[in-house]
């Protein structure tokens, strides 16, 4: 029997190289796709972004030209100012101009020489403002001046409700009446407003995502960051960020500020509508990465997380397939292992499902009953051989108690059966009688007709005595020309008897080439509670030999 090492089963091996390229296979294409879906979910990300900035930079460009055409409109405006820069019907106009835009903190007029004629509230009326910077340029044209802290009206107005100062973008433009220039109105809005556009652009969930907007000046330098926040950001020395191209025209990149974090961000310069309102402003959106990404994460990792659910889906089909594939040889290998043991009705299978198997199966099948009737024949044949040798036993034996020349018992037999007729006589309580006989002058014989005539006496003699005996009295050749006979269920009288009848028998036979042959016979009882073989045989003996002594022919008891 031939034990192979243990080895894992076709089936796992199978399941197992199979279950590992699936697995692989379905992870790297779950891996791939959750890497595309990340990226495309970025850009969506980076697009959603500059959307916001984009607005709020259009937005922006917009009022700054829309609130400078409006300074203009009243400053070209020549009937309000027929009867002078601080005429009722000037004030009027300025006070409606304040009214009809909340974001105008004040509105004034100065003449020539920069003394404020007109204000809204009367503010400031009577101070020279020839040195503001919206004055010189405003004289000459329109102009937009950009934020500044307030600086005649800071007290005048309050701080804001965080505490920043107020601030103001100038809007001037110069009054001329019929070709003549008389002096400047100016309007200085609220940087308030900036608040108002950027929050009312931003996308309802931007405080959940920490979504937020900045503007910085044409220096780079930041004028506007998300409620109250300005100061600390400055404090941070925080200018205009670089966005990292990569060439691809990216809606937005990622990049460091210098709060250290990392953010999604988006750069979108504010484009003027007209010469005049072109600040060189940059509107910058930006939301932290971690909030940016998180739905791309999720996504990521959900596709992942089905990836991997359709790799132990298809691990355990695989598993499946195997047991499938593997079935038909796993059978032949346990109908082969039954065989081997030797389990009773063992076979070995014929099956189908593929052309390989049914071939291996139906050779095996074959080859395996070959060998069985092979080894039915040898067991067969073993079995021949055992019966014909146990014949031969039984011969050998046989002729172990024979004697061969006259096919009587010779005295191993005679002693076998006379131990089981002593026996017999000891339990039945029947006489049994022992019978020795001896031939008379039987040298003789052998000296006048040769050994072969003597061999041939000594046949017939067996002979005739065995005609006469029952078939339950045994007779045997102690050797030589002597035999004894031994009698169950016969007492003395019927010995002797049957004794004189066996030498009359012998002496009425005449034997050819020989003649008439006597014999000469000693008989006695045996005694079977007391007596065995040696004592009756040596009784028997001395009878016989008184025989002899008496003349031969004869029978004497002892
Ligand atoms: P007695 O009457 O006193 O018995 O005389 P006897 O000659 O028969 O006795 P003895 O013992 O002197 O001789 C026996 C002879 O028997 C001797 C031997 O040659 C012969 N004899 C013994 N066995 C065989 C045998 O197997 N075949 C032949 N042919 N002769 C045998
Ligand atoms: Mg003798
Ligand atoms: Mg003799």
């Amino acid at each position: 029997m031939i034990r192979t090492s243990p080895t894992l089963s076709l089936r796992t091996q199978t399941a197992g190289v199979f279950g590992l390229l699936v697995v692989a296979l379905s992870v790297s294409l779950s891996w791939g796709l959750s890497a595309m879906l990340t990226q495309q979910i970025r850009r969506d990300e980076g697009q959603a972004l500059q959307v916001v900035a984009q607005s709020a930079a259009h937005v922006l460009a917009e009022e700054l030209s829309r609130r400078s055409r409006e300074v203009q409109v009243i400053a070209d405006a020549r009937e309000l100012w027929l009867q002078g820069l601080d005429s009722e019907i000037a004030k009027a106009a300025l006070a409606r101009s304040q009214a009809s835009n909340p974001w105008n903190t004040w509105i004034g007029v100065a003449d020539g020489s920069g003394q404020i004629l007109a204000a809204t509230g009367g503010l400031m009326v009577g101070r020279n403002a020839s040195e503001r910077p919206w004055f010189e340029p405003g004289s000459r044209g329109i102009y937009v001046g950009d934020v500044h802290p307030a600086k005649m009206l800071a007290a005048s107005f309050p701080p804001l409700p965080s505490g920043e100062p107020l601030r103001f973008v100038d809007f001037a433009a110069p009054i001329r009446v019929d070709g003549k220039w008389l002096g400047v109105l100016v309007t200085h809005g609220s940087w308030q407003w900036a608040d108002q556009v950027v929050e009312s652009l931003a996308p309802g969930n931007a405080a959940e995502r920490r979504l937020e907007t900045f503007i910085f000046d044409r220096l780079g330098k930041m004028i506007y960051a998300p409620a109250g926040t300005l100061a600390q950001q400055l404090a941070r020395q925080q200018t205009l960020p670089l966005v990292a191209a990569d060439g691809r025209a990216e809606p937005a990149g990622v990049t460091r500020w210098n709060d250290g974090q990392q953010y999604l961000t988006s750069v979108v310069a504010v484009l003027p509508r007209s010469a005049a309102s072109d600040l060189g402003w940059t509107v910058v959106s930006r939301e932290p990465v971690l909030t940016a990404f998180a739905r791309a994460r999720a996504q990521a990792w959900t596709v992942f997380g089905m990836g991997l659910l359709a790799a132990a889906l298809a691990a355990l089909l695989v598993w499946w397939l195997a047991g499938r594939l593997t079935r038909p040889l796993s059978s032949i290998a346990g109908a082969a292992r039954a065989l081997e043991q030797g389990a009773p009705g063992a076979a070995m299978p014929v099956l189908r499902g593929s052309a390989e198997v049914a071939q291996l199966s139906g050779a095996l099948s074959g080859m395996t009953r070959r060998l069985l009737d092979l080894n039915h024949q040898l067991e067969e044949r073993v079995q021949q051989r055992t019966a014909e040798l146990e014949r031969a036993n039984e011969e050998l034996s046989r002729l172990a108690l024979v004697d061969p020349l006259t096919l009587l018992l010779n005295r191993r037999g005679f002693d076998e059966q006379s131990r089981l007729l002593i026996a017999h006589a000891r339990r039945s309580q029947q006489p049994l009688s022992l019978v020795t006989i001896d031939v008379d002058h039987f040298k003789r014989v052998n000296d006048s007709f040769g050994h072969e005539a003597g061999d041939q006496a000594l046949k017939v003699i067996a002979d005739t005595m065995r005609r006469r005996l029952r078939a339950s009295d045994v007779l045997g050749r102690l050797g030589g020309e002597e035999f004894m006979a031994l009698l169950p269920d016969t007492d003395a009288e019927h010995a002797l008897a049957l004794a004189n009848e066996l030498r009359e028998l012998v002496a009425g036979t005449p034997i050819a080439e020989v003649g008439q042959i006597t014999i000469s016979c000693g008989f006695t009882l045996l005694d079977p509670a007391h007596d065995d073989m040696v004592s009756a045989l040596r009784r028997a003996d001395q009878a016989l030999y008184r025989a002899k002594a008496q003349g031969r022919n004869r029978v004497c008891a002892g």
